[in-house]
């Protein structure tokens, strides 16, 4: 149950945290925090923490840069390492306007806005269970990632020595002192690369996970002298890491949206018109789900990512897969998202466009058995099978024509990140890259 104001108030003063971090997500999914000392507190539990927001990226104009932080309580947690001899303390914001209205720029408040209107169509929750890939890098002597990694397992691989085994061991341990249930740790598919899956959660908890989830995978590895990075194609050649998203609506009465007993493949009705919307909606929001130049690197044939819109129940790394387990497990596994991506905008993506399928009553088309990545050209446009937007340019320009995916986003901030994303990518096209010097110096 969520801590009330006064309650918070007592136990920091009684466990004696000195400083509290306000949390916050950029546009781009960079978290931002500011410490306050124990005695400002009370102040920003009343939502009178106020900031400059013009200079965080993606937020707003220097005229109207004033903003509030509002804490919400329920994320209230004390950190269980103290650097130095402080203790600290966290709780994740919302970003209100100096009006009190949500500020249209913050990507959580966001979030929350398409939670309404799911709310609006009789549903009480959407759930996500993420699985965020990564690797790790070994660092040189000045603390620097070097292009090493730091181990050459593969699938579910035991290895001895493996330092790899120890920190993702510890990462573990470190998360589920911060509360998370953790429900599996492997080695991935590539050389260096891991996953950690933690429990389904109401889609803001979750995506506030991701964002703490991030943050200790990254210090509890350079504890153990290594990188991680989240960046979705790091090494040409090898299999990129994917966050494939794990969704599902609940019922009022807490029952799965999803499932149906009498329904196809035990699918109700509305899990269809779901993954119908999210197929009709995919190429659209992948500058949201995958919003860094990189990001198109992933998503190429051969590396377990996915390239075509399509959906199947069986184990085909298709984009939109439906494991194998029903009743409250009931879910659909989009699993062409990566972990660049700004959680809170895919999933407000991903909701939205699963909501349009709700309200349209859309059917997605026949599911795919058959291995899309040897079908011939015409044997894709005979099952209508279009493929994902291949880089971000193609993927912002797509974007720029959705307008559900417009209004998942707002205004705002689909303004800002439309901008944003036309001249990352324009930065890109201008860079000389080693490939072409490698190419083309001494042919030419
Ligand atoms: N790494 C793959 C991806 O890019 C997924 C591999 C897996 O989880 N089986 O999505
Ligand atoms: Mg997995
Ligand atoms: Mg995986
Ligand atoms: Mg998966």
């Amino acid at each position: 149950a969520t801590l009330t104001k006064e309650e918070i108030l007592r136990i920091a003063h009684e466990e004696g945290v000195n400083f509290i971090r306000l949390m916050f997500t950029d546009l781009f999914g960079v978290v931002k925090n500011v410490e306050i000392p124990l005695s400002q507190l009370e102040k920003a539990l009343s939502n009178q923490m106020m900031f400059d927001g013009s200079s965080i990226e993606g937020f707003t104009r220097i005229q109207e840069s004033d903003m509030y932080l509002y804490p919400d309580l329920s994320t209230w947690l004390i950190f269980p390492w103290t650097p130095g001899e402080a203790k600290i303390a966290r709780l994740i914001c919302d970003v209100h306007n100096v009006d009190g209205t949500p500020f249209a720029g913050d990507p959580r408040s966001n979030l929350r806005r398409v939670l309404g209107e799911m709310k609006e169509l009789g549903f009480a929750r959407f759930n996500l269970g993420p699985e965020a890939e990564f690797f790790l890098f070994k660092l040189d002597e000045n603390g620097l990632p070097t292009g090493e990694l730091n181990d050459h397992g593969g699938y579910f691989d035991y290895a001895p020595l493996d330092l790899a085994e120890n920190c993702r061991r510890d990462i573990v341990i470190e998360l589920e002192k911060l509360g998370f249930e953790i429900e599996a740790s492997h080695h991935e598919v590539a050389p260096g690369q891991h996953e950690i899956d933690f429990k389904y959660d109401d889609v803001l908890a979750a995506c506030d996970k991701i964002q703490t989830f991030k943050l200790v995978v990254k210090s509890i590895a350079r504890k153990h002298g290594l990188y991680a990075t989240f960046m979705p194609k790091p090494i040409a050649g090898i299999n990129g890491s994917g966050m494939h998203c794990n969704v599902s609506l609940f019922n009022e009465d807490g029952s799965n949206a999803f499932f149906d007993k009498e329904g196809d493949l035990q699918l109700s009705e509305t899990a269809y018109h779901f993954m119908a919307g999210i197929l009709k909606h995919v190429r659209n929001f992948t500058a949201v789900s995958n919003p860094t130049v990189n990001s198109y690197k992933r998503l190429t044939p051969g590396y377990e990512a996915p390239v075509y819109v399509a959906w199947s129940p069986s184990n085909r790394s298709p984009l939109v897969r439906v494991p194998a387990s029903r009743g409250m497990g009931t879910r659909l596994e989009v699993r062409s998202v990566d972990p660049s991506a700004n959680p809170y905008l895919a999933l407000a993506a991903i909701l939205a466009s699963g909501l349009d399928g709700i309200k349209n009553k859309l059917t997605p088309p026949a599911s795919v058995e058959e291995n899309i990545f040897e079908m011939t050209q015409e044997e894709l446009d005979a099952h209508s099978i279009t493929a994902l937007p291949g880089s971000l340019s193609e993927a912002v320009k797509l974007l720029e024509q959705d307008e559900v995916i417009k209004d998942a986003l707002g205004a705002h901030i689909f303004e800002k990140f439309v901008e944003a994303k036309h001249a990352e990518y324009d930065e890109y096209r201008l860079a000389v890259h080693e490939w072409e010097l490698k190419r083309y110096m001494s042919l030419l």
